[in-house]
């Protein structure tokens, strides 16, 4: 590695205009790549390792749905955060994944620099490589900081992605039951 994260944090203080040596921003530089590092944890992480093992035989072939998944991660455009939910569902051909497990493969994408599209999309194809599924559907719904704090300021406006695999992008019948399961209208 280069120099330390906490170099450059002390280098974009300057780069602001302030005085990184007054008082209240002496620490800052080091908590500041304390903080982002965790929120960008999601790059030591891998999908292996996430799901350890976490795959159970079932003969359950109906849609599995994991609701309201909190979401908090960071544009690359901006590297500002952008905060939402996540709703994650999949239709099991044997085999079904640990609960909590969808929610950690929903937070190892989203702590990484991305952008919500292929946030997305990434969670989808993990689920779907994991799983072997029929078929799997991911719908976020987020706010943009970038959007909220700069620029056009659309302080309400929430942006919605989905991804839908196999029998959700084939059948109208199962992408409507899901899109009914998690309160939207198809
Ligand atoms: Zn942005």
């Amino acid at each position: 590695m280069s120099e330390p994260l906490s170099q450059h944090y002390h280098e974009i203080l300057k780069g602001l205009g302030e005085d990184p040596a007054r008082e209240g921003l002496r620490d800052t530089p080091k908590r500041a790549a304390k903080a982002m590092q965790y929120l960008c944890r999601g790059y030591q992480q891998s999908l292996e390792e996430i799901v350890n093992g976490a795959l159970f035989e079932s003969d359950n072939d109906e849609m599995v749905i994991v609701r309201d998944i909190e979401l908090y991660s960071l544009c690359e455009h901006h590297l500002l955060p952008f905060i939402g939910k996540a709703h994650v569902a999949y239709i099991p051909t044997g085999k079904v994944l640990g609960l909590s497990k969808v929610a950690r493969i929903v937070d190892m994408y989203a702590r990484r620099l991305q952008i919500q599209e292929n946030l997305t999309k990434q969670i989808a194809d993990a689920v779907q490589q994991v799983t072997h599924a029929a078929g799997v559907a991911v719908v976020i719904e987020a706010k943009h900081m970038c959007m909220m704090m700069r620029g056009v300021e659309k302080q309400n406006s929430v942006m919605s992605s989905s991804v839908m695999l196999g029998a959700f992008r084939d059948s109208y019948n199962t992408r409507h039951e899901f899109l009914q399961l998690i309160g939207r209208n198809s």
